[in-house]
């Protein structure tokens, strides 16, 4: 077979690294191309160096490659399930009308509202007058997000009037996150632990993975900025039981519901990013694509096959996920001083010694070397049978490996 991954990150290493095991298991054979990869997917399959959409279909036409796997979330606002449908080729992500559920937060928060899916309460604004009024009667903090798509970097807590009314102004009127700034959303903050379930949607059902806990913060004790994440543990310690029955009924069923009622129907991935509070179990956002460093920790957990899932999830057909029940833990090591300012072009040394796995994020090849060319470098993922087991092999690991001006948080995995 032959299989195409769109993007250049840990996630997408991670993905071509699971195919490639199941299809060693199976003993078939397997070829893997990345658009545009990194130095981790160089090791497993060819990097291919392509700029638009279209360029993408045909080479996958001109290749007959079997299946498109996408990663990130700005290809597929831009519509690459619908081109690559259109020319009859298998892709696995939603259109661009559902992928409308991660790029526009107005789009879902009223989703979610119409179809009971228990999230904050929220009011979306297009113009900043309107907004201001609102933040007048509101009680603080309080959450402004920009509607559109912002890397992660288009929420901001605000602890009184005078931060809301500057957020509302500076994504409005100084337009901080461009387009994505055109609209907001003003919501209640919701004060709890967070977890993130990744599921597969067959246009039927939505089947989910095990649940996972992400550390976006830079700094130890979750202090200091936020990052594109620093860490994640699978299944989510704090995440029990009742949580996640109250998840199936609250958002899962609702969302379900709501997709079938609204046309919203696609075979690929929905994310769910969940805050528990005393009064429950919140639906944050909605992302269409794999979660990343979530990707990297739950697949490894991931039993089936995974070339056989996606394939059935396309034609619409039943499948079931199975999980082990070993448990992971994620360090992702960074370059000194991300997310501000960083350096980078250092050779990383030692991955030959490393005997668990690990997917390279920001790296790439060159003269045979392995350079770091980005924030988030690589992650380490232990496997084991108890948390602490598992992060012991990823912290053992990580000593293996080094480059000028590593970073990595010493604490993940330790759940008070
Ligand atoms: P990412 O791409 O990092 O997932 P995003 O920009 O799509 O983020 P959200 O997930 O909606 O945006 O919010 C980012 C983070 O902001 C959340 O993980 C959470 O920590 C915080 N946050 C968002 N909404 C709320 C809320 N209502 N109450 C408290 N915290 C919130």
């Amino acid at each position: 077979k032959k299989i195409l991954i769109i993007g250049s990150g840990g996630r997408e290493h991670a993905i071509g690294w699971k195919f490639s095991e199941d299809f060693k298991k199976k003993g078939e054979s397997l070829e893997l191309f990345f658009v545009p990869g990194n130095a981790g997917t160089a090791q497993i399959g060819t990097n291919v160096s392509l700029n638009s959409l279209e360029e993408m279909r045909d080479f996958a036409k001109e290749e007959s490659i079997d299946l498109t796997f996408v990663g990130p979330e700005d290809v597929l606002s831009r519509g690459i399930v619908d081109l690559f449908q259109e020319a009859g080729l298998e892709i696995f992500g939603p259109d661009q009308k559902a992928a409308q559920l991660e790029a526009s937060k107005a789009f879902a928060k009223d989703f979610m509202a119409k179809y009971g899916v228990k999230t904050a309460a929220y009011k979306n604004f297009q113009g900043p007058m309107l907004a201001i009024e609102y933040l007048k009667t509101q009680d603080f903090p309080i959450v402004v997000k920009a509607s559109g798509l912002a890397a992660g970097k288009g929420v901001i807590i605000c602890q009184d009037f005078e931060e809301a009314k500057k957020a509302v102004l500076d994504i409005m009127e100084d337009k901080t996150f461009g387009d994505a700034g055109a609209e907001v959303v003003i919501e209640e903050y919701l004060n709890g632990f967070e977890a993130s379930i990744l599921s597969f949607f067959n246009g039927k059902e939505i089947v989910p993975f095990v649940s996972a806990k992400d550390h976006k913060k830079i700094g130890e004790g979750e202090t200091g900025l936020n990052t594109g994440g620093m860490g994640v543990l699978a299944p989510n310690p704090l995440f029990k039981k009742e949580h996640f029955e109250a998840f199936q009924k609250e958002i899962l069923y609702p969302t379900l519901n709501g997709l079938i009622a609204d046309n919203l129907l696609f075979s690929g991935v929905i994310f769910f990013g969940l805050m528990i509070t005393e009064k429950g179990v919140y639906l944050l956002e909605y992302n269409l694509r794999m979660g990343d460093p979530e990707t990297q920790t739950t697949l490894p957990l991931l039993e089936n096959d995974l070339y056989e899932v996606v394939t059935k999830s396309n034609r619409g057909e039943r499948f079931e996920l199975n999980f082990s029940n070993q448990q992971a833990c994620c360090v992702v090591m960074v370059s000194g001083g991300y997310p501000l300012n960083y350096e980078k072009g250092f050779e990383i040394r030692g991955l030959e010694k490393v005997d668990c796995p690990y997917f390279i994020a920001g790296a790439k090849l060159e003269n045979d070397k392995i350079l770091t060319s980005g924030g988030r470098v690589l992650n380490v993922v232990g496997i084991g049978e108890t948390m602490e087991k598992a992060r012991e092999i990823a912290y053992e690991n990580i000593k293996k490996i080094n480059f000028d001006y590593e970073y990595y948080r010493k604490d993940i995995g330790l759940i008070s």
